[in-house]
């Protein structure tokens, strides 16, 4: 079915088994001065056995004052050779190949992380970062240039089939490439030629000292989508120049910390949407092209290698999601990928908190060895109470151990408050989630029985061994005069289409079901207010997921009061107050509700002490995002 991805392929001298690429992603596993854990090789060990073609580690620091993230790897001394061998020697037992990304994060750090001043080309500071870095001298330009060859080199010791030079995302080499870092006059600056030149002589650097052998990848912005930075003209041409400088293949990514939804784009960025950069490349060179963004399907994939835009596919947050992707794939077991969901909410969520990063669709993602399913000793009868995210991700797990597992759901749908979650603008990928777990339900062989509501009789008469309740949470009404008006709905109602739903609305709490919510009325036509008593909206949602929600609303006009408690619901409107005054909102036909959730767990206390085991999770413990309520259902499964 996928004949182009499962395709050899070639970078140098290095023979791939297919197409598939797991690009660098920070993950944060590796200890504070850059030596592999147990963690971090178990992580990259699982996409080996799952069959990638290859994979491109995340950056090895070449040295300690160029590391962006306080748990990166590094090879900056030779006493962190062996560790990293224990890595290359694990996924070449799986037969797959690795390559180490090298990097210099340049101004894209901080004090906090490498304990001293950033460096740069220039003492601009990092729009994010927001530390003046001290600028390179030549003299320490040289000196960095001699540390990626030499970082090239111990990577090659420690049994690395490559290496990828990481020369995108606005880390050092980025910022040297680019007139919107580099404001040099010397000969590291100025001109096109000039701002190369610390490019070249990195590459000139590592093959005098690894040989013309050894591959070697270029990592690339196509364009950093910046006032005043690079454009893909400018790296078509660079592309060329790195080949001639004896680079082995072009990695094409897009973005800077300036744009740095660019770097992590969000669901609301298209599948596939560097595509084009990377085609443009790979006019103008004659050495291998990999694309990457946003690209979540073998469908997608085939495509773009089909049409001759790339030779390889990286597929990063898709390989957190599913690391048996490609052997999936390559069977033909479509419906058993878990496919990644662009929610953010682990991945880069977790990294931007200088966290190790997880995902919510798998909460085995970094943690293989502690979360392993295993056989269960004994067979237990296991009741779940609740078809939502939670609950079924606690079935499966618990079936999959070989537990005998009955679900109820009392509505007629699993998927719960998950369903509603994807109904506005860039969320419909979470359905994906709930379409998985439903065929894992049914794989693992758990019955599900659904407008079925798990009473205390039926725990009574059928005595499980164990009960978990995962029955969600319910909105909270707020205790307000008018809120039990009849144009007063919840936001779980109006988006359910329960409810009919006026032309002018307001919605009361800026929070991120509030303001999706909101979104989703305004794309189709409504006139939208949202009334939040906080100084800001939106601010629990991802902050690149948050970026295009907040342009979107902007663009659908919707009217935002913030600082605002409502102290009132009216027939056409809300009176709040407002810097001390009384103030009428409106008009509205239609009040919808967003100011939160409650838990709903009374089978806990109908429950307790009547059965051996009871386990609460998800929203029935306490209302929470979908990344506690999954990683809770799994652990729930994993101790029974
Ligand atoms: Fe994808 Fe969300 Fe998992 Fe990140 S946390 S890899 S965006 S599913």
């Amino acid at each position: 079915m996928f004949k182009h991805i499962f395709s050899p392929g070639k970078i140098g001298r290095i023979e791939t088994s297919n197409r598939l690429v797991v690009p660098a992603m920070v993950a944060n596993y590796c200890t504070d001065d850059g030596r592999a854990t147990e963690r971090f090789i178990a992580y990259h060990e699982a996409k080996a056995k799952g069959g990638w073609g290859l994979i491109i580690t995340e950056d090895y620091a070449v040295d300690p004052r160029g590391k962006g993230f306080p748990n990166i790897p590094g090879l900056w001394e030779d006493a962190q050779i062996d560790g990293h061998a224990a890595l290359t020697k694990r996924v070449h037992n799986w037969r797959g190949k690795i390559f180490a990304q090298i990097y210099h994060a340049g101004r894209q750090t901080n004090h906090n992380i490498i304990g001293t001043q950033p460096v740069a080309p220039s003492p601009i500071a990092c729009p994010v970062n927001q530390e003046v870095p001290h600028e390179l001298t030549v003299d320490e330009i040289k000196e960095l240039i001699e540390k990626f060859g030499d970082c090239a080199l111990r990577a090659k010791k420690a049994g690395f089939d490559g290496v990828e030079v990481h020369g995108a995302h606005g880390y050092l080499i980025a910022q040297f490439l680019s007139p919107y870092s580099n404001k040099r006059t010397d000969e590291y600056g100025g001109s096109f030629i000039n701002r190369t030149r610390f490019a070249r002589e990195i590459i000139a650097n590592i093959r005098a000292k690894v040989g013309r052998d050894f591959p070697v990848i270029f990592r690339i912005s196509g364009d950093e989508l910046v006032p005043g930075g690079r454009n893909i003209e400018d790296t078509k041409a660079i592309a060329m120049m790195l080949e001639e400088a004896g680079v082995d293949a072009i990695h094409v990514s897009a973005g800077v910390y300036g744009s740095i939804e660019a770097v992590v784009p969000p669901a609301a960025v298209p599948h596939g949407w560097i595509t084009d950069f990377a085609a443009q490349v790979k006019r103008v060179v004659s050495i291998p092209v990999i694309t990457v963004g946003r690209i979540n399907d073998p469908f997608l994939a085939e495509s773009i290698l089909a049409s001759g835009k790339a030779d390889f596919v990286a597929m990063g947050r898709a390989s957190l999601a599913d690391p048996e992707f490609p052997n999936k794939a390559a069977a033909g077991m479509l419906e058993d990928i878990n496919y990644c969901i662009g929610c953010l909410q682990a991945c880069i969520g977790n990294l931007f908190k200088n966290e190790p990063i997880g995902c919510l669709v798998n909460p085995l993602t970094g943690r293989e060895t502690e979360l392993a399913v295993k056989p269960a000793e004994t067979r237990k009868k296991v009741f779940v109470a609740g078809g939502g995210i939670a609950g079924m991700e606690a079935a499966i797990v618990a079936a999959q151990r070989g537990h005998e597992v009955h679900l109820f759901e009392k509505t007629d749908r699993l998927g719960g408050e998950f369903i509603l979650a994807s109904i506005p603008p860039n969320k419909g990928e979470l359905d994906a989630f709930i379409v998985w777990q439903k065929r894992q339900l049914a794989k693992f062989g758990v019955q599900v029985h659904l407008n079925m509501e798990l009473t205390p009789e039926a725990v009574e008469t059928e005595k499980p061994d164990a009960v978990i309740v995962a029955t969600g949470g319910s909105p909270i009404i707020p205790n307000i005069p008018g809120a039990d008006k009849p144009h007063v709905v919840t936001a779980f109602d109006a988006l359910s289409g329960k409810t009919t739903i006026g032309h002018r609305v307001i919605v009361i709490g800026g929070g991120m079901v509030g303001t999706e919510t909101a979104d989703h009325f305004a794309n189709h036509g409504k006139e939208v207010t949202i009334v939040e008593m906080l100084p800001e909206i939106a601010t629990d949602e991802e902050a690149a997921v948050r970026l295009f929600l907040m342009r979107d609303l902007e663009k659908n006009k919707v009217k935002i009061y913030v600082n605002s408690p409502v102290k009132e619901i009216t027939d056409d409107g809300v009176i709040v107050t407002r810097e001390g005054r009384e103030e009428k909102i409106g008009p509205a036909d239609t009040i919808i509700l967003a100011i939160g959730a409650k838990s709903v767990n009374e089978l806990e206390n109908e429950l307790s002490g009547k059965v051996e085991r009871l386990i609460v999770v998800g929203d029935a413990l306490k209302p929470r995002k979908a990344l506690e309520a999954v990683e809770e259902g799994y652990k729930a499964g994993l101790t029974l």
